[in-house]
């Protein structure tokens, strides 16, 4: 069994990606070719936004989103601490101090509340200017951008949205649906293999309605390019997609759009039905909660146990069944090494910190059986059900 089945999902579009390969090696334009700029409309088009800018990585595009405003020393940028080390690695890779900030148990995202406690307490303290607020789709699911675009406006931030796992994922705002890497004044996203819509290497992609800064970071991707790449205006950096990935992107996207999400909603639907149909399961197994008006494109389902010995042991139990599972993540951000030293925690971050113990993916993917799903619950029940 396959945590990620990026095996089947080549098979079933093999005759699609090999033919779009060839046609790329064919033409032989490996940087900056055609299908990079056919698949940035293809993109921005799909998450309903002006611009999309193509780079080498989800990282680098959160790099790219800070340095258009300019974001360094003496800045505060709030982060969520239960997230993947680059949201918070870029702010500090540019000199700008990240704030960790509480997220919320049930859906595993930035709080609100925890937010508006941190700004006050830099406000207070007087050391740093508030900047942005990166705010992270974690497992698939939007944040809570109506309450943080609130905040945003209250204290004059800017959002980032890191949707480097919210590809695909909507939210219902007045009635209307918006999609995942439109909810920031920037927005970010990565195509690492396993992320919702991946390709076969590293690659990313920003979004913005803004024509001045899309401009800004179509210069900063390639050397911080004037009239072209030997006019050089401004100190950048070398993030392009490979034309390669943008073509397999093509075809991904494609996927992705016709039956992927769908199918990967399909799923989690199964594995909620199944895990909380469980009586034996009862008080036992948490699964995660989509909210009302919210769509997740399920980058992770993560289950919730009771304690961390209950994870450890589940885990252990399902590897020796042959079931993969992953934990996301074992440490909060403000724990990690990296980070000692630097004044980041001003709220209380326990929640974060809790769900590091209890927090379990299972196997996840569009193309998983109801079968696999079925053999993965019982496994969960014989080891933890009364
Ligand atoms: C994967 C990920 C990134 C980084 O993307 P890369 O393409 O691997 O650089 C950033 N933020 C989050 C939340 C991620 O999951």
């Amino acid at each position: 069994m396959q945590f990620r089945d990026l095996k089947t999902q080549y098979q079933t579009l093999k005759p699609e990606i090999d033919q779009a390969v060839i046609d790329v090696m064919t033409a032989s334009n490996f940087i900056s070719g055609i299908q990079v700029t056919e698949l940035e409309a293809q993109l921005a088009s799909y998450v309903g936004v002006k611009h999309c800018i193509t780079c080498a990585n989800g990282t680098d595009a959160l790099t790219l989103a800070l340095m258009t405003w300019n974001i360094g020393t003496g800045d505060a940028v709030f982060v969520p601490d239960f997230t993947f080390f680059a949201s918070g690695e870029t702010v500090a890779y540019e000199g700008a101090t990240p704030i960790f900030v509480n997220v919320e148990e049930d859906s595993f995202n930035m709080s609100p509340v925890s937010l508006e406690q941190a700004i006050e307490a830099v406000l207070k303290e007087g050391k740093l200017t508030p900047r942005v607020i990166v705010a992270v789709d974690l497992f698939g699911q939007p944040a809570d951008y109506v309450a943080i675009r609130k905040l945003a406006d209250k204290y004059g931030l800017y959002i980032l949205e890191d949707g480097a796992q919210g590809f695909g994922g909507r939210l219902q705002i007045d009635g209307v649906e918006h999609r995942a890497c439109s909810f920031g004044d920037i927005s970010t996203t990565s195509f690492f293999p396993a992320k919702p819509l991946g390709c076969y290497g590293d690659g990313g992609a920003i979004f913005t309605d803004n024509d001045g800064w899309a401009e800004l970071i179509r210069s900063l991707r390639i050397h911080g390019k004037g009239l072209d790449k030997y006019d050089n205006v401004r100190i950048g950096m070398n993030s392009r997609l490979d034309t390669i990935q943008a073509a397999i992107l093509q075809v991904k996207l494609k996927a992705f759009e016709d039956y992927e999400l769908e199918d990967v909603n399909k799923a989690a639907a199964i594995y909620t039905r199944e895990l909380s149909g469980k009586k034996e399961l009862e008080g036992l197994v948490k699964v995660p909660l989509v909210k009302e008006d919210f769509y997740s494109s399920w980058a992770q389902y993560s289950i919730l146990l009771n304690s961390g010995e209950e994870r450890d042991g589940l885990q252990a139990y399902l590897k020796g069944k042959g079931i993969p599972t992953m934990v996301y993540y074992p440490k909060p951000m403000h724990e990690q090494t990296a980070f000692a030293g630097v004044d980041c925690v001003k709220v209380d971050l326990s929640v974060s910190t809790g769900l590091c113990k209890k927090v379990l993916a299972l196997p996840m993917h569009p193309y998983l059986k109801e079968e696999e799903q079925k053999r993965i619950v019982e496994a969960i029940v014989e080891k933890l059900g009364r």
